[in-house]
């Protein structure tokens, strides 16, 4: 979490907004969303809006899918 540089793009493939955060890839594509890389994924602030969305949803979610899983 924390600052990026300016001009940096949204790692969500077909965005290309302008990224405003950076977060671990692995949170990210935990929270259900697609990032086109594996380390560091910057969104933009319509991703970043559904990344919190999505890990405010994130244990009820994870249940979902252990159990689907299984
Ligand atoms: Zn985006």
């Amino acid at each position: 979490m924390g600052k990026i540089d300016k001009g940096v793009k949204c790692s969500i493939p077909s965005c290309k907004g302008e990224a405003i955060r950076s977060i671990a890839a692995s949170k990210v594509t935990a929270a259900g969303m697609k990032v086109n890389t594996k380390r560091r994924a910057y969104l933009c602030r319509t991703h970043y809006k559904d990344f919190k969305k999505a890990t405010r949803k994130d244990r009820t979610l994870e249940k979902w899918r252990q159990q689907g899983s299984l």
